[in-house]
Protein backbone atom coordinates (compact mmCIF):
# COMPACT_ATOMS: atom_id res chain seq x y z
CA UNK A 1 0.00 0.00 0.00
CA UNK A 2 1.24 3.49 -0.85
CA UNK A 3 1.30 5.84 2.42
CA UNK A 4 -0.55 9.01 0.79
CA UNK A 5 0.32 10.89 4.57
CA UNK A 6 1.92 14.26 3.71
CA UNK A 7 5.79 14.60 4.15
CA UNK A 8 6.36 16.67 7.71
CA UNK A 9 8.75 19.18 7.68
CA UNK A 10 10.03 20.37 10.49
CA UNK A 11 12.29 23.74 11.06
CA UNK A 12 14.58 23.65 13.70
CA UNK A 13 15.98 27.61 14.41
CA UNK A 14 18.56 28.51 16.49
CA UNK A 15 22.23 30.23 16.77
CA UNK A 16 24.24 27.17 16.58
CA UNK A 17 27.46 29.12 17.79
CA UNK A 18 28.71 26.32 17.39
CA UNK A 19 26.10 23.40 16.51
CA UNK A 20 26.54 20.87 19.54
CA UNK A 21 26.03 17.31 20.69
CA UNK A 22 22.91 18.90 22.81
CA UNK A 23 21.41 20.44 19.52
CA UNK A 24 22.52 17.03 17.28
CA UNK A 25 20.19 14.93 19.97
CA UNK A 26 17.21 17.12 19.47
CA UNK A 27 17.85 16.89 15.69
CA UNK A 28 17.91 13.26 16.04
CA UNK A 29 14.81 13.32 18.12
CA UNK A 30 13.08 15.55 15.16
CA UNK A 31 13.71 12.83 12.45
CA UNK A 32 11.79 10.35 14.30
CA UNK A 33 8.59 12.50 13.96
CA UNK A 34 9.63 14.51 10.81
CA UNK A 35 10.31 13.67 7.14
CA UNK A 36 12.31 16.39 6.72
CA UNK A 37 14.54 18.69 8.87
CA UNK A 38 15.25 22.22 7.77
CA UNK A 39 18.49 23.18 10.59
CA UNK A 40 18.37 27.14 10.74
CA UNK A 41 20.87 29.18 11.78
CA UNK A 42 19.65 33.19 12.45
CA UNK A 43 21.15 35.85 10.92
CA UNK A 44 19.68 38.51 13.48
CA UNK A 45 20.36 37.48 17.69
CA UNK A 46 17.21 38.63 19.58
CA UNK A 47 19.53 39.25 22.63
CA UNK A 48 23.54 39.96 22.06
CA UNK A 49 25.86 37.07 22.60
CA UNK A 50 29.21 36.66 21.94
CA UNK A 51 30.02 35.09 18.69
CA UNK A 52 32.50 32.45 17.89
CA UNK A 53 31.33 31.57 14.24
CA UNK A 54 30.00 33.51 11.64
CA UNK A 55 26.55 33.07 10.66
CA UNK A 56 28.10 31.39 7.06
CA UNK A 57 30.86 29.40 9.55
CA UNK A 58 27.95 27.95 11.41
CA UNK A 59 25.92 26.84 7.93
CA UNK A 60 28.98 25.27 6.93
CA UNK A 61 29.56 23.42 9.85
CA UNK A 62 26.11 22.22 10.36
CA UNK A 63 26.18 21.03 6.48
CA UNK A 64 29.59 19.10 7.16
CA UNK A 65 27.82 17.53 10.08
CA UNK A 66 24.49 16.31 8.20
CA UNK A 67 26.29 16.07 4.49
CA UNK A 68 25.55 12.09 4.74
CA UNK A 69 21.82 12.82 5.65
CA UNK A 70 19.66 13.61 2.72
CA UNK A 71 16.37 14.28 5.09
CA UNK A 72 18.69 17.29 6.73
CA UNK A 73 19.14 20.81 5.15
CA UNK A 74 21.06 23.66 6.59
CA UNK A 75 20.33 27.06 5.53
CA UNK A 76 20.60 30.71 7.30
CA UNK A 77 17.33 33.04 7.50
CA UNK A 78 16.82 37.28 8.59
CA UNK A 79 13.83 38.35 9.64
CA UNK A 80 10.86 36.95 11.93
CA UNK A 81 11.31 33.36 12.22
CA UNK A 82 7.29 32.40 11.49
CA UNK A 83 7.54 34.34 7.76
CA UNK A 84 11.23 32.03 7.03
CA UNK A 85 8.93 28.48 8.27
CA UNK A 86 5.44 30.09 6.46
CA UNK A 87 8.18 30.20 3.27
CA UNK A 88 9.57 26.86 3.63
CA UNK A 89 6.64 25.44 3.85
CA UNK A 90 7.15 24.42 7.55
CA UNK A 91 4.31 21.91 9.33
CA UNK A 92 6.20 21.86 12.85
CA UNK A 93 8.95 24.67 14.77
CA UNK A 94 11.05 22.21 16.56
CA UNK A 95 12.68 23.94 20.36
CA UNK A 96 14.75 22.09 22.72
CA UNK A 97 14.03 22.43 26.00
CA UNK A 98 16.79 21.98 28.83
CA UNK A 99 15.99 23.05 32.41
CA UNK A 100 13.38 25.62 33.67
CA UNK A 101 15.17 28.51 32.66
CA UNK A 102 14.16 27.93 29.44
CA UNK A 103 11.05 27.07 29.64
CA UNK A 104 9.35 30.86 30.16
CA UNK A 105 11.24 32.35 26.97
CA UNK A 106 10.09 29.19 25.45
CA UNK A 107 6.61 29.39 25.84
CA UNK A 108 6.72 33.43 25.70
CA UNK A 109 8.03 32.71 21.86
CA UNK A 110 5.81 29.34 21.22
CA UNK A 111 2.94 32.03 22.15
CA UNK A 112 3.84 34.83 20.00
CA UNK A 113 5.00 33.12 16.70
CA UNK A 114 1.36 31.09 17.58
CA UNK A 115 -0.18 34.76 16.94
CA UNK A 116 1.82 35.33 14.07
CA UNK A 117 0.95 32.66 12.45
CA UNK A 118 -1.13 30.11 13.50
CA UNK A 119 -0.77 27.12 11.16
CA UNK A 120 2.42 26.33 12.75
CA UNK A 121 2.92 23.70 15.48
CA UNK A 122 6.05 24.49 17.67
CA UNK A 123 6.86 21.06 19.19
CA UNK A 124 9.25 21.09 22.13
CA UNK A 125 11.61 18.16 22.53
CA UNK A 126 14.04 17.35 25.85
CA UNK A 127 17.26 15.97 25.12
CA UNK A 128 19.20 12.81 26.62
CA UNK A 129 19.90 13.91 30.24
CA UNK A 130 23.59 14.39 30.41
CA UNK A 131 22.65 16.79 27.88
CA UNK A 132 20.35 18.79 29.39
CA UNK A 133 22.72 20.71 30.97
CA UNK A 134 24.68 22.14 27.82
CA UNK A 135 24.72 24.94 25.83
CA UNK A 136 26.36 26.79 22.69
CA UNK A 137 27.39 29.87 24.73
CA UNK A 138 28.88 27.71 28.31
CA UNK A 139 30.56 25.49 25.32
CA UNK A 140 32.29 28.52 23.38
CA UNK A 141 33.07 29.73 27.02
CA UNK A 142 35.24 27.37 28.15
CA UNK A 143 36.87 26.36 24.79
CA UNK A 144 37.94 30.58 25.28
CA UNK A 145 39.00 29.77 28.66
CA UNK A 146 41.32 26.57 27.39
CA UNK A 147 38.91 23.94 28.56
CA UNK A 148 38.72 20.60 27.09
CA UNK A 149 34.99 20.64 25.29
CA UNK A 150 35.18 17.72 23.72
CA UNK A 151 32.37 15.89 24.77
CA UNK A 152 30.20 18.09 24.12
CA UNK A 153 30.67 18.64 20.25
CA UNK A 154 31.41 16.45 17.47
CA UNK A 155 35.04 15.87 16.45
CA UNK A 156 34.34 18.04 13.19
CA UNK A 157 33.41 20.83 15.44
CA UNK A 158 36.33 20.56 17.74
CA UNK A 159 38.49 21.11 15.07
CA UNK A 160 37.16 24.18 13.85
CA UNK A 161 36.93 25.29 17.35
CA UNK A 162 40.66 24.77 17.94
CA UNK A 163 41.85 26.19 14.09
CA UNK A 164 39.32 29.40 14.94
CA UNK A 165 41.16 29.74 18.70
CA UNK A 166 44.27 29.45 17.56
CA UNK A 167 43.76 31.94 14.57
P1 LIG B 1 22.27 27.83 22.81
O1 LIG B 1 21.19 28.25 23.80
O2 LIG B 1 22.97 26.58 23.22
O3 LIG B 1 23.18 28.95 22.37
P2 LIG B 1 20.70 27.97 20.39
O4 LIG B 1 20.39 29.40 20.52
O5 LIG B 1 21.37 27.54 19.15
O6 LIG B 1 21.55 27.33 21.54
O7 LIG B 1 19.38 27.12 20.65
C1 LIG B 1 18.53 26.65 19.65
C2 LIG B 1 17.54 25.71 20.27
O8 LIG B 1 18.23 24.52 20.68
C3 LIG B 1 16.82 26.22 21.52
O9 LIG B 1 15.50 25.71 21.49
C4 LIG B 1 17.59 25.60 22.64
O10 LIG B 1 16.77 25.43 23.78
C5 LIG B 1 17.94 24.26 22.02
N1 LIG B 1 19.12 23.66 22.66
C6 LIG B 1 20.37 24.13 22.69
N2 LIG B 1 21.18 23.30 23.38
C7 LIG B 1 20.39 22.26 23.78
C8 LIG B 1 20.62 21.09 24.57
N3 LIG B 1 21.80 20.82 25.09
N4 LIG B 1 19.59 20.28 24.78
C9 LIG B 1 18.37 20.56 24.28
N5 LIG B 1 18.08 21.64 23.55
C10 LIG B 1 19.07 22.49 23.30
Amino acid sequence: MTSSRKKVLAVYPGSFDPVTLGHEDIARRTLRLADRLLLAVAETATHSKSHMFSVEERVDLLREVYRDDERVECVSFSGLLMDFARDSGAHCIIRGLRAVSDFEYEMQMAQMNRELWPEVETVFLTPDAPLSFLSASLVREVATLGGDVSSFVSPLVMNAMKEKLLA
